[in-house]
């Protein structure tokens, strides 16, 4: 296996063989001698350090991750000894903030080094286009190419998608998110494009977004050990297993978690996998939480390769396969039961809480309901609070580029 230093890997992306990077040795960091009580973006220093270790980058962590994570990472009671992980309080209400605000400042810090500009090309059907735009806005030296498909995202998601500008163009592709991907992948085997910029991809199989998803389950593990004197165990709603690899990534650097919960949508791959115990990939239905809508997760790879063993993995780990009417029953009920308002995603989470018998678990929550009135309003039959953050996002002046799924048309405004 080639090995390359951090920084080289976050640039690129993905291997030349196609395959995913991943650290070479999982440091060990002893969670007690972490002060208590500091704050999200000082604990995100002391962790990614480690990682960046004899890097050029190591000297920009702490920098980076006051500029990234300037917003709270909240943990909230939910009674008793459960906890909910509020992920999504950063500048487009989704987890997806914490990792594409990281690599952003990571690529900042490196196109300067670079001949050309950097282009970064993103298909998106959820939160992934939004957090990526927000986190490059009117940033130097680095370009963004978001392509979604015309049908297939929300009104919501749209304007998420479309109101950005300056160095943010975004495509309305004719086709499904399929021919976004399949354009995606062309544009960069194309000679003409990588003469003129240094292409990238910010997808969650980089690097540099799922440090820092590791980095928050590092601190609320040890937020839960200081408090209860237990490890922590997680119920982690995912899709492409990019969310629930930070849970296992900050076990392996010796955090105190006992336990790991998958909860899935009705996508069956990951729960498949987990009974018959072979990984086969299969395309993706569409389900409420959609951003999870995934049949073939990437980071699978990542997750075999630090679990060899099978078993291993079901000794620490369990899936929940979550279906779109219990999600609906579940966003009814919490929000008539306990008075909160949740998006489908993290649904799935407190779904599979009560199929569990035992207590004291970290709930985490991805997105914020605002970005799913029209799945949660007529369920809960009131109107979701929008945060200013979104509002402010949405009543911006649109602007995109419509686009037939050919490459010559992208190529054109690129
Ligand atoms: C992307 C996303 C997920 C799933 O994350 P993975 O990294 O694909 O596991 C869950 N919830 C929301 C709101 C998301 O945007």
């Amino acid at each position: 296996m080639p090995k390359i230093k951090i920084s080289q890997a976050i640039l690129t992306g993905l291997a030349d063989d196609g395959g995913l990077f991943i650290p070479e040795t999982i440091p060990q960091i002893d969670q007690k001698k972490i002060p208590q009580g500091i704050s999200f973006p000082e604990f995100a220093d002391l962790f990614l350090q480690a990682f960046f270790e004899g890097d050029e980058l190591q000297k920009h962590v702490s920098d980076m991750c006051s500029s990234a994570f300037n917003f709270p990472i909240k943990i909230s009671s939910l009674g008793g000894k459960n906890q909910l992980l509020e992920l999504y309080h950063g500048p487009t209400s989704a987890f997806k903030d914490v990792g594409a605000r990281f690599l952003s400042e990571c690529l900042q810090k490196l196109s300067g080094k670079l001949q050309k500009e950097l282009l970064i090309l993103v298909a998106t059907s959820g939160d992934t286009g939004g957090a990526v735009a927000s986190a490059f806005y009117k940033k130097r030296a680095c370009r963004v190419g978001l392509l979604f498909p015309k049908a297939g995202v929300s009104p919501s998601q749209k304007a998420q998608l479309t109101c950005w500008g300056e160095n943010i163009q975004s495509f309305e592709v004719s086709g499904s998110f399929d021919d976004c991907q399949r354009l995606v992948k062309s544009a960069f085997q194309n000679q003409a494009l990588k003469d003129k910029y240094y292409l990238t991809s910010a997808n969650s199989i980089n690097i540099a977004r799922l440090l820092p998803q590791a980095a928050y389950y590092a601190y609320s593990s040890k937020n839960y050990f200081d408090s209860f004197s237990k490890p922590a165990k997680y119920i982690v709603p995912t899709g492409n297993m990019g969310n629930v690899y930070g849970a296992f990534l900050a076990k392996a650097c010796g955090f105190p978690i006992a336990e790991i919960v998958i909860a899935t949508n009705a996508n069956k791959t990951i729960s498949d996998f987990y009974t018959e115990e072979v990984y086969k990939p299969r395309a993706s239905i569409k389900t409420l939480a959609n951003a999870m809508d995934v049949g073939a997760p990437s980071n699978m790879e990542r997750i075999q390769y630090m679990y060899r063993d099978i078993s291993k993995l079901k000794q620490l780990s369990s899936v929940i396969l979550v279906t779109d009417s219990d999600i609906q029953k579940t966003i009814k009920n919490v929000h008539a039961k306990d008075g909160i308002v949740i998006c489908p995603h993290t649904a799935t989470a407190f779904f599979a809480k009560e199929m569990l018998d035992s207590d004291g678990w970290i709930l985490v929550a991805t997105a914020h309901p605002a970005k799913f009135t029209e799945v949660i309003e007529p369920l809960i039959q009131q109107k979701i609070d929008v945060p200013d953050v979104l509002n402010e996002l949405t009543s911006r002046p649109k602007s995109y580029t419509s686009i037939n799924a050919q490459l010559d048309e992208l190529l054109a405004f690129l």
